[in-house]
């Protein structure tokens, strides 16, 4: 059951094969079980879970039971959900108990599923390992010695582990593609404004993005329709009619389904700085592509490589905002001793925020003061600019982008904590598609040595029905979507085969 599809686990409900309440136990075992090693979930509350199962019970044998209606869902630790901790992965709200919920949290409620916890994440979402979180790090399941990505990094392992039948992440560089590279499963970050932003905790605004962390497209396409939709409450949420972002999935059949579809390549996603067998396992999965008929093309986005540096100075400047509003005062961590006003809030927040945070802040401040915006704030904003003209350009020659989504494999915890550089160049194939607004997934592409490689679609704006579409039909060929760890012998080199 851990490996079933959402549609499966729909069917088992409404069936009556199972309850939402036994299904959710389930999962909730497998949590006690591994949770411990993995650190994916840094909030559990298994009454209120447990009472979620049962409304969705009665919702089903009511007959109005919705496609995710008592389904288990782990939830990243960035959205407010009322009455649950809430913590973005921060000592300075580590006492935060949201009074709200986020619209994300919402959308799933409303559909009537179930939430299981809250996952370990990047301290405000600022990182590639989730080693930056004050709840410690996460294990990759495929091997406990390496990091799972981040910021996402619990919801990634949970997705992994099979601890949760989907979750949800946030994308503000990376974070939902990043992890799923490095776990092995399928992640979607969303057309900028498809996906309200009310109540998931702030980094960089005008990047931030949630999105679905799930085994399949069919899985991510589910979720679509219940995450996406317009939100008054976020003024930069898109009013746009709904879709249904499965609609198109029917049609992935047969010999080429995918005939006239032209996937670009770009030069640039495929020069020095990555890794020869991920390099190997991503030209594999474009020669499948072709099979199911699609044609390559040869496309450049010459501005996407200074993406790493524009995105290191337009987020902090963003997060140095956004993260003013902890001072110690209206909630949060507060020193418990101080000399006067001014030094609470030094106090408070040199005591609530970790190393990292506090290297944005400093970063976003100083690209913001009065003698260098011009030169790197506004400059950089300039760019950004010429990085979105470059997609522009790129789509049309080309339905969709294809590249890997990361540099190399997972990597050893510890291996990149020190060198904050190398650890930004994990985002330097995702950051482009945050800068300029567009969808970009990561999908499952093969392994290499033993560790799972993802495969990159960067589509136009408002195009993830067709990208969901152009992940399905590789995913009804090929089974590297259906692979799971071996949690009881992780590190093993290859793995260990369908369940
Ligand atoms: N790794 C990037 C960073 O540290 C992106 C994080 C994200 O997407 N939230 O900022």
């Amino acid at each position: 059951m851990i490996n079933s599809s959402l549609k499966n686990l729909s069917q088992m409900l409404t069936k009556k094969e199972i309850s939402s309440v036994e299904m959710t136990q389930t999962f909730l075992d497998r949590i006690n079980k591994y949770n411990p090693t993995i650190n994916a979930y840094i909030a559990l509350d298994t009454n209120k879970t447990l009472a979620q199962a049962k409304a969705a019970d009665v919702r089903i044998a009511n007959g109005t039971a919705e496609p995710l209606t008592g389904i288990p869902f782990a939830q990243k630790d960035i959205f407010c959900a009322k009455g649950w901790q809430t913590t973005c992965g921060s000592k300075m709200l580590a006492n935060f108990v949201a009074p709200y919920d986020a619209h994300v949290i919402t959308q799933f409620d409303n559909a009537g599923a179930v939430n299981l916890g809250k996952t370990n994440m990047d301290e405000f979402a600022m990182g590639s390992s989730n080693e930056t979180s004050y709840f410690g790090g996460v294990k990759n399941p495929w091997d406990f010695d390496r990091v799972p990505g981040g910021s996402s990094g619990g919801s990634a392992a949970a997705v992994a582990a099979r601890l949760c039948a989907a979750a949800t992440g946030t994308d503000t560089g990376g974070s939902i593609r990043q992890p799923a590279s490095l776990c092995g499963f399928t992640g979607l970050k969303p057309t900028y404004g498809l996906v309200s932003r009310y109540g998931m905790i702030a980094f960089a605004s005008s990047l931030d993005q949630a999105g679905p962390m799930a085994k399949s497209a069919e899985d991510c396409a589910l979720m679509m329709n219940v995450m996406t939709g317009f939100d008054e409450r976020d003024s930069t949420s898109l009013n746009r009619p709904k879709e249904d972002y499965t609609r198109g999935l029917s049609n992935m059949q047969g010999a080429q389904p995918l005939k006239g579809l032209r996937i670009g390549l770009p030069k640039e996603y495929f020069a020095d700085g990555l890794d020869a067998n991920v390099a190997k396992v991503v030209q594999d999965a474009i020669a499948e592509y072709r099979k199911l008929g699609a044609e390559t093309v040869d496309i450049s986005l010459p501005n996407s490589q200074l993406s790493i540096p524009v995105y290191y100075v337009l987020a902090p400047a963003e997060a140095s905002s956004n993260l003013s509003r902890y001072d110690g005062v209206r909630y949060g961590h507060r020193a418990a001793e101080y000399d006067d006003l001014m030094d609470m809030y030094m106090k408070s927040r040199a005591e609530g925020f970790g190393a990292e945070v506090k290297r944005r802040i400093l970063i976003g401040t100083y690209v913001l003061s009065a003698g260098y915006y011009d030169a790197y704030y506004l400059k950089a904003q300039q760019i950004r600019r010429l990085i979105a003209d470059d997609f522009t350009q790129a789509f049309k020659q080309c339905d969709v982008i294809m590249g890997p989504t990361a540099p190399s494999t997972a990597f050893k915890a510890g291996e990149k904590a020190d060198d904050p550089v190398a650890m930004y160049l994990q985002d330097v194939y995702t950051i482009a598609t945050n800068l300029a607004g567009l969808p970009g997934m990561s999908i499952p592409a093969g392994f290499s040595n033993g560790l799972p490689v993802g495969l990159q679609l960067m589509g136009n704006y408002f195009d993830e029905a067709r990208m969901l579409d152009v992940a399905h039909a590789y995913q009804q060929v090929t089974d590297w979507h259906t692979l799971i760890p071996n949690l009881d012998k992780p590190n093993l080199v290859l793995p260990e085969g369908k369940v």
